[in-house]
């Protein structure tokens, strides 16, 4: 069957981007028909509570949805549960997996990432699992329950949002992590110590620099051997080792691909008409021009918005500096800015062991932020952080770091 309307708006990935994108036409005016074509059998949905909300029972799947059955009609949004398994970037089409063939004006593709597997012996097991989709958080929800033992690999986010949860629900926790701290990529030093300590006073074991080597069944679960030799036992595995783009379907359209699709400011790829966005792109950083990959709900959702205009004809620039939070326990962490490109560093203590580490260039302009504490007693901070970071600020570290100075009144000294 072929639909080749080329005045379509066709987005491929019906996640958090590909959802906010096809509302986002919509709202941008657009009165031509829009296809959402996704390969899991739900509408579009926020993924941040599977690990934390969903698991712990105080949110339903239902609750994660951004558009619902009655949204996606009143928007006209043509939905398709088919997987893209082609583009045509000449003829300006798509193939689906159920034979449909969709002709398109402009394209976006927003198919997110596929989860990394464990390659070890035993890492396909059924107890061995996995988590990015609502059916994965409802397998991995059976599993949690007072006593039972999970066995998290990797200490990132999701590793120890899902051990914060875990615990939450009574089960026993170990954390193995490889690197010698924990959320290696994407989080300073000191605040990783403080991550570690609170899941350690939250009775999770978390073994770092472990290495695992092998996953066996046992007569009541599994055993995972590390490469010291010593072993852990457990009823369920979750492995959180990061996603990797999935670049083959963007290769085979001839898109310029690098750790993502790669874009330029206006979300476009090398193929005109094909825009790309969300966890799957390599755009140029704001603060830097270098190609930046990032796998955040905020880039999800500001880049939808800009993609979405430039598919319309638009030529916006995306401007939005990175930003992600996690929780764990009732702790929050947050990374606004890229901290990566700092020359110094400035730490200002916060009410109850929390920490705000502000990130600064040679001139002291703010380039980034990183924060960590109790939510409900940092957050007024962590926001007031974020608005300096974006604003561009340029303070004295001495200043900074003195709990005596205000942020507010920082926000004078914005670029
Ligand atoms: P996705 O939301 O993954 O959507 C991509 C969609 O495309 C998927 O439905 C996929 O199945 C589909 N697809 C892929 N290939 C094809 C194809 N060929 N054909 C058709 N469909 C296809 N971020 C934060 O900032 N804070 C958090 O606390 C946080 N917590 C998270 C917790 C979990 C458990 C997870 C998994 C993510 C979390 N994130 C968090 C990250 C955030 O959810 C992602 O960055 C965001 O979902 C990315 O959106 P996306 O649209 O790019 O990709």
């Amino acid at each position: 069957m072929q639909t080749l309307d080329s005045t379509s708006m066709v987005i491929v990935g019906a996640g958090h981007c590909g959802g906010r994108a096809a509302q986002a036409l919509r709202s941008t005016g657009w009165a031509g028909s829009i296809h959402l074509v996704g390969d899991e059998p739900h509408h579009p949905y926020e993924r941040p509570p599977l690990s934390k909300e969903l698991l712990t029972g105080s949110k339903t799947a239902e609750a994660c949805a951004l558009l619902t059955t009655d949204a996606m009609a009143d928007l006209h949004i043509t939905r398709h549960v088919a997987r893209v398994t082609g583009i045509d970037a000449a003829a300006r089409s798509i193939r689906l997996s159920d034979g449909q063939v969709l002709g398109y004006q402009s394209l976006l593709l927003a198919t997110g990432g596929k989860v990394r597997t464990l390659t070890i012996p035993g890492g396909d097991l059924p107890e061995v699992l996995t988590l990015r989709g609502l059916g994965d958080a409802a397998a991995l929800a059976t599993r949690l329950a007072p006593g039972q033992r999970l066995l998290v690999v990797g200490g990132g986010f999701i590793g120890l949002e899902v051990a914060a949860s875990a615990r939450k629900l009574g089960c026993e926790v170990t954390v193995v992590e490889g690197a010698p701290r924990l959320m290696g990529r994407a989080v300073p030093e000191p605040v990783a110590e403080l991550a570690l300590a609170l899941h350690r006073n939250q009775g999770v074991r978390v073994l770092l620099g472990a290495s695992p080597e092998r996953i066996e069944r046992t007569a009541d679960g599994v055993r995972m051997t590390l490469s010291d030799g010593s072993f852990i036992d457990a009823d369920t595995v979750l492995t959180g080792i990061g996603i990797a783009p999935d670049l083959a379907l963007a290769q085979s359209a001839g898109l310029a691909v690098a750790r993502g699709v790669l874009v330029n400011a206006q979300l476009q790829t090398s193929q005109p008409g094909i825009f790309a966005a969300g966890d799957l792109v390599e755009f140029p950083s704001v603060l830097s021009g270098q190609p930046l990959r990032q796998e955040t709900w905020h880039n999800a959702e500001t880049q939808a918005a800009v993609a979405a205009q430039n598919m319309l004809g638009g030529d916006a620039a995306y401007a939005s500096l990175p930003w992600f939070w996690s929780d764990q326990y009732d702790h929050q962490l947050q990374v606004m800015g890229e901290p990566a490109l700092a020359a110094s560093s400035a730490t200002r203590a916060l009410d109850d062991g929390g920490m705000l580490i502000f990130y600064l260039d040679t001139a002291h302009r703010l380039v980034g932020a990183c924060g960590w504490g109790q939510s409900s007693r940092i957050a007024k901070e962590l926001k007031l952080a974020r608005t300096l970071v974006e604003r561009r600020v340029t303070a004295a570290p001495d200043v900074l770091v003195d709990p005596a100075t205000k942020l507010k009144a920082l926000l004078s000294h914005a670029a």
